[in-house]
């Protein structure tokens, strides 16, 4: 992970140590046992080595599953933060889990837009997109994939470890001890050179592959929850190493196609599109109407592009080959940096 524009583990590990304040904002540590990052200069207690992971930004912080630290605040830049935004961000502090809408902002007078624009200037990110990273990694944890839920929940000591079952009651609505009685969805973190992605399973296979910071991650969730009458449940699932390794594959443009099995519940015409899409041959693309055609149904243009926009296994269901009817990239739900960066790679693997 960007290790190229860090400095040296050790470097930054002693800076740690030593709470040396020539390294605030050379990078953030995310201490594995709380599930929390924070700046350099914090004055918690110091994770162990083996505990910690270092980041460049904020936002690969957020991205990679982990809170900001309530004792150094690292969302706060030293001596920048502005004083119409302190109060809003130790309310977030407080409350964990918020949703803010414009009219709640304007009620508390901050223009949505100027506080938008604060975020997406110091922290890559915007106001809404950290609120809902946020949101999602109180959900699911840190977890990434390889770490099963209850070494996670030990690892986090016996403080914490209620502090687990608690958010885990909250998020799901029943204990983990429970957990066998319902239908589950495994979910996991994993790594792309694109970032994080969350990835859901169950017996039949995938059924969740999207981007964490994806604006529609948290509606695709909740359908999927009601769809499949389940709940998620960060942890090990037997579909996640095969899909750890093709994706892993892909990107190194070794895999052209993948092999694994897939769960796509959704209405009759949202799973042939999604079918649809699975023949574009790789490096190829597609317009709307092509698909339209495709699925003999020229007319449904926008119901296609509708439901191409609802796909939940993002790569593997290659959404991204849909481009305009001018050869232009259109919308995409991970980003069109993303949507040019997997065209580009596919064409030079062609
Ligand atoms: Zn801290």
């Amino acid at each position: 992970m960007n290790a190229m524009t860090l400095p040296d583990t050790n470097t930054m590990y002693s800076a740690l140590l030593n709470k040396d304040s020539s390294f605030e904002g050379i990078f953030f540590v995310g201490v594995k046992t709380t599930g929390v990052f924070c700046r350099p200069t914090c004055t918690a207690k110091k994770p162990k080595k083996e505990n910690v992971d270092f980041f460049p930004t904020t936002k690969e912080a957020l991205q990679y599953g982990y809170r900001p630290c309530k004792v150094c605040h690292p969302l706060q830049n030293n001596g920048e933060t502005p004083v119409w935004l302190k109060g809003i961000i130790k309310e977030i502090g407080q409350n964990g889990v918020v949703k803010f809408k414009d009219a709640d902002l304007r009620e508390r007078n901050i223009d949505p837009a100027r506080i938008r624009r604060w975020f997406k200037k110091h922290h890559g990110i915007t106001f809404q997109s950290y609120l809902r990273l946020l949101r999602v990694n109180t959900a699911f944890g840190r977890i990434k994939h390889g770490e099963k839920v209850i070494e996670s929940a030990y690892d986090l000591g016996y403080e914490s470890l209620s502090g687990f079952t608690e958010s885990f009651k909250k998020t799901t609505g029943f204990s983990p001890s429970k957990s066998k009685d319902k239908k589950i969805i495994t979910v996991t973190r994993i790594l792309t050179p694109l970032g994080p992605m969350l990835a859901g399973a169950v017996e039949e296979g995938i059924c969740l592959l999207e981007f964490v910071d994806r604006r529609m991650i948290e509606k695709q969730i909740k359908r999927l929850k009601k769809y499949l009458n389940a709940e998620f449940v960060p942890g090990q699932h037997k579909h996640f190493d095969k899909l750890d390794k093709q994706i892993k594959e892909y990107f190194e443009g070794k895999r052209k196609k993948f092999d694994l099995p897939l769960s796509l519940p959704g209405t009759d015409f949202q799973v042939k599109v999604w079918k649809e899409l699975q023949r574009i041959p790789y490096g190829s693309t597609r317009s709307y109407q092509q698909q339209a055609i495709a699925l003999k149904n020229p007319k449904a243009i926008r119901a296609v592009a509708k439901a191409n926009g609802d796909n939940r296994i993002a790569i593997i269901i290659p959404c991204h080959r849909v481009i305009g009817k001018d050869g232009k990239l259109v919308g995409y739900g991970g980003g069109m940096w993303r949507k040019q960066y997997l065209l580009n790679l596919e064409k030079k693997n062609i």
